[in-house]
């Protein structure tokens, strides 16, 4: 599952903040989370569950926040909102679309103690 490995690097992120910034517990993850970013959120919760467990983001709370899925439309010169990748421009219909935002995967905030 592409989400458990995710989980896994995120933890790895963790323990070397934990390291650099000596905390010993993370209280909160806040993830953003595109909708063209292809992760899946309930897997990515499931596996938040798994692979924290004994970790020091054990307790931790997971916030997900997803962004709307934008993209430059060419024709139109503005941003429009997509639901899919390859989706046609909703004004105009053109498909000369650059995504713009949507993809994020990142680690937005952290709480720590
Ligand atoms: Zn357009």
């Amino acid at each position: 599952m592409h989400e458990m490995s995710l989980c896994e690097s995120i933890l790895g992120i963790l323990n070397e903040q934990a390291e650099k910034e000596a905390f010993s517990r993370v209280d909160r993850v806040c993830l953003e989370v595109g909708p063209l970013s292809g992760v899946e959120t309930d897997a990515l919760r499931f596996g938040f569950d798994v692979v924290m467990r004994g970790s020091i983001a054990e307790t931790a709370r997971l916030e997900i926040v997803t962004p709307p899925a934008m993209a430059w439309c060419l024709p139109c010169g503005v941003n429009v909102p997509i639901s899919e990748r390859f989706d046609p421009c909703p004004e105009c219909g053109s498909h000369q679309l650059q995504v713009t935002s949507g993809e994020e995967l990142r680690i937005k905030e952290l709480e720590v103690s």
